[in-house]
């Protein structure tokens, strides 16, 4: 059985948002809850930084200040030890790399940025359109039953694909959304959810 993760607002705070705040470029705070289409949200974020003057060294060195979430990883290692993990996630390894040795290098599926010799960023490639869906159902072809979490709305097609889905700290529009998926608000819960939901999937 595999434990699908989301990694922003499960285990590592909203690394755009914490960038705006350390940064103080608060036009940086817009999230796909102002602009849903992603790819276009993402356009509009580099063309801020450009405006700024912003490399991906000046980034990264911001990036770097930031922590998981706290008791994320301790959390995660009981995870590993009960569960494959897999970390699905919409960020990109520039920007989540720095934050990665502070969980463990834990297996990650994200996107990549296009950077130029000068460390200007220029475009970003996604892996897939969707890839948190398809990963789920790449692993179900391999004959995995599949645990999916994650906190918002990026999440709920690998939630809807799994054998089983779960929430954790969701705002209050997914709630009202997907009522049909439990809820964690905190790791002890989390833990008790993915194990009654592995119960569940063996019976
Ligand atoms: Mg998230």
């Amino acid at each position: 059985m595999i434990a699908c993760l989301d990694l922003e607002g499960v285990l590592l705070p909203e690394i755009w948002i914490e960038f705006a705040e350390k940064s103080g470029i608060n036009e940086l705070k817009i999230t796909t809850r102002d602009i849903p289409d992603y790819s276009k949200l993402m356009r509009m974020r580099l063309q801020i930084l450009q405006s700024h003057n912003l490399k991906i060294n000046d980034i990264q060195e911001v990036i770097k200040t930031l922590k998981p979430l706290r008791g994320a990883k301790e959390f995660l290692l009981w995870l590993k030890s009960e569960f494959e993990v897999i970390i699905l996630s919409d960020t990109f390894y520039e920007f989540s790399g720095p934050l990665m040795k502070q969980l463990d290098y834990p297996t990650l599926f994200c996107h990549q940025l296009v950077i130029d010799s000068k460390g200007t960023i220029v475009d970003f490639h996604l892996r897939q359109e969707d890839q948190k869906t398809k990963a789920v159902k790449a692993l179900q072809g391999l004959n995995f039953k599949v645990i999916s979490a994650g906190d918002s709305y990026n999440d709920t097609g690998m939630l809807k694909q799994a054998d089983s889905g779960i929430l954790f700290c969701p705002p209050e529009s997914v709630i009202n959304e997907f009522p049909q998926y439990p809820i964690a608000n905190n790791y002890r819960d989390f833990k008790a959810l993915l194990l009654s939901s592995r119960e569940k999937l063996l019976r």
